[in-house]
């Protein structure tokens, strides 16, 4: 009895929480989408099938064009549309469209060109690269969440494209997919990945099966989406960029301070520091080295802590991809160029503590249940161990 009523309650909620997850998506930002037209949005752990169908491209400057191919000029069909986003970008931290992307002049491309230039280490370009997307007009099949009407699945090269393009450089059959006459329908299997608290579907499977010709008027329906992108004016953007920059700079000259006070420290005591032995040889990674891992995004440095199977919690590294990246290096016994061993230090130092950290900056196993967000705090159980321990 008990169990059919639960069965019961979980009518109309799933839908309702494919919705919630739609309005989600639409948190990026970058994406505004044609009245009518709404995203669809994978589901993670499932096998689900779509059509892609082609759009009309109206941007003179679309990402993929190849004047010698003559591939995706203007006026051309074609089945994507990429685009770039900088992630982090403001007071907010949003993820903004790259308007180098969209073939303009882009604050923080600029921004991160000037920095190279001086010399900046990785670690700060990194802050400034951007990810790549695509946007795909697309019509679910056989799904129950999800008219048979055209959707935009708006997805990283990383979690689609890439896999898509390895299973079409396998076999070109599949080149046509997206053809009107003689196209495919595809079937992706969605892997559940996590990131921090965010989780995202990635296809992990696709496969390819015959459909029927689409008519030549899903043209018109299709939406443009080289228009679907929200694009901000270079002043916007460099206003928005530099919102936070100018804190972080402060910031900046305030820890390098402190840095220094600590070198000297350092340069003190280290005729007595003992020699730390170093991974160099032994069971050496032949398959990343660091240079890879700095370059990941992400999505790829998750992938890389779940194919290896590594004991790191992602949620304990929540914006803060290098120790992250030294993290995944440790136990991957990838050498550390000189200057990151310093930080690596640091982030032990920082991870032993990090462990039992107030996310909110109270003091852990102390301040447990004096503040508000102590309700809600995930590490709530372990603050209050803590602090039954020490009573
Ligand atoms: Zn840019």
């Amino acid at each position: 009895m008990a169990k059919k009523k639960k069965k019961a309650s979980m009518r109309g909620k799933v839908k309702k929480n494919v919705e919630r997850q739609q309005s989600e998506n639409k948190g990026f930002g970058c994406v505004s989408l044609p009245k009518g037209i709404q995203f669809y949005n994978p589901s993670m752990g499932k096998r689900e099938y779509f059509d892609i169908i082609p759009y009309i491209i109206t941007d003179s400057n679309h990402p993929d064009r190849d004047d010698e191919n003559e591939i995706a000029l203007q006026g051309d069909i074609w089945y994507k549309r990429p685009y770039r986003t900088h992630r982090n970008i403001g007071a907010d931290h949003e993820t903004v469209l790259c308007l180098a992307s969209i073939g303009k002049k882009c604050p923080i491309c600029e921004y991160r060109k000037k920095r190279a230039d001086e010399g900046a280490d990785k670690k700060e370009l990194q802050a400034y690269n951007s990810s790549l997307r695509n946007l795909y007009a697309v019509i679910p099949r056989d799904n129950k969440d999800y008219d048979e009407e055209i959707h935009v699945l708006d997805i990283s090269q990383f979690n689609f494209q890439k896999p898509l393009n390895e299973e079409i450089d396998e076999d070109d059959t599949y080149e046509s997919f997206a053809e009107l006459e003689g196209g495919f329908t595809i079937s992706v299997r969605w892997s559940e990945e996590k990131m921090g608290k965010n989780k995202y579907a990635k296809a992990t499977s696709i496969k390819f099966s015959e459909r029927d010709d689409l008519d030549e008027d899903i043209l018109e329906e299709a939406p443009s989406l080289d228009e679907c992108l929200k694009v901000l004016s270079y002043k916007q953007l460099e206003s928005k960029f530099f919102e936070t920059e100018d804190e972080e700079e402060e910031k900046a000259t305030r820890s390098s301070s402190i840095k220094k006070r600590k070198e000297k420290e350092d340069d003190e005591d280290e005729e007595e520091k003992p020699k730390k032995p170093r991974s160099s040889n032994k069971k050496k990674s032949k398959k990343l080295t660091w240079d890879e891992l700095s370059d990941m995004e992400e999505e790829e440095l998750a992938e890389v802590i779940e194919s290896k199977d590594l004991d790191i919690d992602m949620d304990d590294y929540e914006d803060d991809e290098l120790n992250l990246r030294i993290a995944i290096a440790e136990e991957l016994d990838i050498e550390l160029p000189e200057e990151e061993e310093e930080e690596e230090e640091k982030s032990v130092k920082k991870k032993s503590k990090s462990k039992n950290k107030c996310p909110y900056g109270f003091k852990f196993g102390i301040d447990t249940d004096t503040e508000d967000e102590c309700d809600s705090c995930r590490l709530w159980e372990k603050c209050d161990e803590e602090k039954e321990g020490s009573e």
